[in-house]
């Protein structure tokens, strides 16, 4: 569902309206990306992870308080155990509801998905052939995700759009096989530079960086990008070609920093509200809820109070030491 006409209660010090969340429901993942986890690594005990029913709480607590778009992600979120429950819930919600999937059960699970009101999908892929897929997820399979692709495509929902992650030295001269790819599936691009978030050992952050504006100019060699002032509510930056129906979008954190009309917070697993994807401000509602169980009033009121730490905006740095430690997926990217 997705008109919500509810006055937003939601806004912080800078004037800024949060009126998007994105829940992270899970820490685990079947992947293991390379810029994402590393190989090892340790998940969280079952006690810490919020329940699905509390991630229902939480997301029907934003919901009142005037959020308009609910994105679900991880980890990735299609393997947490019953998940469909939590998604038939919120999809109930008035509110529009996607998800941010590495596509591994999407075959499997296009068609409940849209049956649970599910409006949007991000399916990530950052490369075309297999034996590299496989090396940049160290586990996954290539023709999977695409059969989910496809079987997304056919269950027609609102959007689905590609995200990729581009790296030098490892997927840069896929630019265009990806734009291509999501022209011919009719589905959007999204090209997002690497953030630091958490140590990583399998390559220089640095060196790999690819800045938006280096693959917009490879594009631009091949389609005439024309800019539009299309958004959906997330950071990404639209063009389109005049040719087709899918539109190629930039995620920039670094280049071109989105922190003055950012709309959103996070929801960690553990039920830490993150004000800022690169920051550590947050607020812990999980305490609120187990403390307070069944009390909507606290939980709303936790909310409005954390709306006065959102920092004005994040400072990445690839040649620092990361500053921040925790990875992607217990962000909720
Ligand atoms: N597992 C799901 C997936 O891969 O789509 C959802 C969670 S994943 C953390 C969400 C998005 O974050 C993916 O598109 C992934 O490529 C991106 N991501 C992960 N680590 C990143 C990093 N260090 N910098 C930029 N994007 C990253
Ligand atoms: Fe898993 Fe998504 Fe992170 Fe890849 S990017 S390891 S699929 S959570």
């Amino acid at each position: 569902m997705t008109q919500n006409n509810k006055v937003n209660a939601l806004v912080d010090r800078f004037g800024r309206t949060v009126d998007y969340i994105r829940i992270s429901v899970t820490d685990r993942c079947d992947f293991r990306c390379v810029y994402c986890m590393a190989e090892e690594m340790t998940f969280l005990p079952h006690a810490q992870v919020l329940t699905l029913e509390e991630l229902e709480q939480v997301a029907a607590a934003f919901v009142s308080l005037g959020v308009k778009k609910i994105r679900l992600t991880g980890g990735e979120p299609l393997v947490r155990r019953e998940v469909i429950k939590l998604i038939q819930a919120i999809g109930k919600m008035d509110a529009e509801l996607a998800i941010t999937t590495n596509g591994s059960q999407l075959e499997k699970m296009a068609s409940e998905l849209k049956q649970a009101g599910v409006n949007r999908l991000n399916v990530s892929i950052d490369s075309l052939q297999e034996d590299r897929f496989k090396d940049m997820t160290r586990i996954g399979k290539l023709h999977k995700v695409i059969a989910g692709i496809d079987a997304a495509s056919a269950q027609g929902f609102d959007r689905i759009k590609l995200n990729s992650v581009v790296m030098k030295g490892r997927n840069d001269d896929e630019i265009m096989d990806l734009v291509n790819f999501a022209r011919d599936k009719g589905v959007d691009v999204s090209f997002i530079e690497e953030m630091p978030l958490g140590n990583i050992s399998e390559h220089d952050r640095a060196e790999a960086y690819c800045s938006s504006d280096e693959v917009r100019e490879v594009i631009e060699q091949y389609y005439a990008l024309q800019p539009t002032t299309e958004r959906t509510a997330g950071p990404s930056k639209y063009y389109r070609m005049s040719d087709s129906e899918s539109r190629v979008g930039f995620i920039s954190p670094h280049s071109h920093n989105f922190c003055s009309d950012c709309n959103r917070v996070r929801v960690t697993v553990e039920g830490r509200l993150l004000l800022c994807l690169g920051n550590e401000h947050s607020v812990d509602l999980r305490a609120v809820i187990r403390r307070y169980p069944g009390d909507t009033e606290k939980l709303r009121q936790a909310i409005i109070n954390a709306m006065d730490l959102k920092p004005e905006k994040h400072e990445f740095d690839l040649n620092d030491e990361p500053q921040i430690i925790r990875f992607m997926n217990m962000t909720g990217g």
